[in-house]
């Protein structure tokens, strides 16, 4: 049983102490709650579905550190693996059997990716995919879309998701213009605007990335042919296409949104789940545009700790994991009744909401809807989000602090802890 209210003295003292140290308290913008406003929680460890804070208070997560933790947190057989792996050291810098076995499980799994180059983060992979889509493409301008997070790289930093929407930085000092004239952006689900761009810029485009289900922006699902569309007009104008599947990647499927939507990009970036909590990247493709990266060709990427074998042993355990039968039909069952469940309170308790789920990755705005993009998301009730987050929190459910964010599920879940959130998001909704 979770607890139904919260003392948090402990977590307020450190935050406190931690906003003299770090910008903002934190190594990373959302986890500030400055969205939602009120302190963030100060986590002393994780298990499965669930956190406990300093204060010794325990919630269910809907975060799952952003991704990464679709088995649930620390895994027995991730934490074994771990121990073992860490008697042979921490880093070798040198080649590993660990990074063959991680990359035939992700080129077996992801229909685009025939190569694949593991980096730390998904930051990292979605630099070296834009340089190798430029090289390749000989064009340097690219189309993004509004509401899309790629990472916190200078070109990716025009109209981007996450705590960039969150915040509302609309862009971010210390950005060179130079860096980002070379951005174009469009409204997702909107061909019509991305096929005005092409004309508009012909054979300049190198390429056009997305994430294939926004996730940074709440979740947003893709309008039946909008990747299709995508993918023929790439075609079309010799321009890449690009998934983003840092947060996609083995959650929407076990082969991404690429294998769910039957669309198959010529380059996806990967992140989260592959390095099972561990820090891990990867960006992959069609071999011939793989072949251009260093050392085998000239496009420059490298990294001290890419393809660390702690990194790679966490990552490999989880991919082994997911691929039991029936872990994606559980994930998408349990999700379902949560998404569902959260319209349905949210109708019955008398707010404007729409909302939805693929597989472990949920969301829920608080807006009449429908939300096809990220003009659409912002006419959200923020405040709104705000107390209904506050509110899920004291009562044991932890949620992201942004109404611009998704939530993640995994296969530690029960259909319990589901009831419980559903049980307690009732009583919160009723009192908003
Ligand atoms: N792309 C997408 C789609 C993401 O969701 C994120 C992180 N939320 C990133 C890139 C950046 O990954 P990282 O935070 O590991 O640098």
């Amino acid at each position: 049983m979770v607890n139904t209210t919260i003392k948090t003295t402990k977590s307020q003292e450190v935050f406190a102490a931690a906003q003299n140290l770090m910008p903002g308290g934190v190594s990373s913008p959302v986890r500030a709650f400055k969205s939602v406003g009120g302190q963030p929680i100060v986590f002393d460890r994780v298990k499965g579905a669930y956190i406990w804070d300093i204060d010794g208070n325990q919630y269910i997560d809907y975060v799952g550190t952003w991704g990464p933790a679709i088995c649930g947190h620390a895994h027995p057989e991730v934490i074994a693996a771990l121990h073992e792996a860490l008697e042979k050291g921490t880093s070798f810098g040198a080649p590993s059997v660990l990074e063959n076995v991680l990359a035939e499980m992700v080129i077996d799994a992801v229909p685009s990716i025939e190569m694949v180059r593991f980096v730390n983060s998904g930051t990292e992979a979605c630099m070296g995919v834009l340089r190798l889509m430029r090289a390749f493409t000989k064009r340097d301008k690219i189309i993004k879309f509004e509401g899309c997070y790629h990472g916190h790289a200078d070109t990716f930093l025009v109209k981007a998701g996450s705590g960039v929407a969150t915040l509302g930085l609309p862009d971010s000092p210390g950005v060179p213009k130079a860096a980002t004239s070379t951005t174009l952006t469009a409204p997702f689900n909107d061909l019509e605007s991305v096929k005005a761009l092409f004309e508009e810029n012909r054979d300049e485009i190198a390429g056009v990335i997305l994430e294939p289900v926004v996730g940074n922006a709440g979740f947003i699902a893709p309008d039946a042919g909008f990747l299709e569309g995508l993918r023929e007009l790439t075609h079309e104008h010799g321009a890449l296409l690009v998934f983003d599947e840092v947060m996609t990647g083995f959650r929407i499927a076990y082969g991404g949104a690429q294998e769910k939507f039957g669309v198959t990009p010529d380059l996806t970036t990967l992140g989260k789940v592959i390095g099972g909590g561990l820090p891990v990247g990867a960006y992959g493709g069609r071999r011939d545009i793989m072949s251009m990266v260093a050392p085998a060709g000239p496009v420059y990427q490298a990294g001290t700790l890419s393809g660390n074998p702690l990194a790679m042993t966490a990552g490999i355990k989880t991919l082994e994991l997911l691929q039991k039968p029936g872990t994606y039909d559980y994930l998408e069952r349990i999700t379902k009744k949560l998404a569902d469940g959260l319209l349905q309170i949210a109708k019955e308790t008398g707010h404007a909401a729409c909302g939805g789920q693929i597989s472990a990755m949920f969301g829920l705005f608080f807006t009449s809807g429908p939300v096809h993009n990220y003009e659409d998301a912002k006419k959200s009730d923020t405040a709104k989000f705000g107390r209904f987050h506050r509110g899920m929190l004291e009562r044991g459910i932890y949620l992201a602090p942004s109404q611009f964010e998704a939530g993640f599920t995994s296969f530690a879940h029960t259909e319990e802890d589901i009831e419980q959130t559903l049980a307690v998001a009732r009583d919160v909704m009723s009192s908003l």
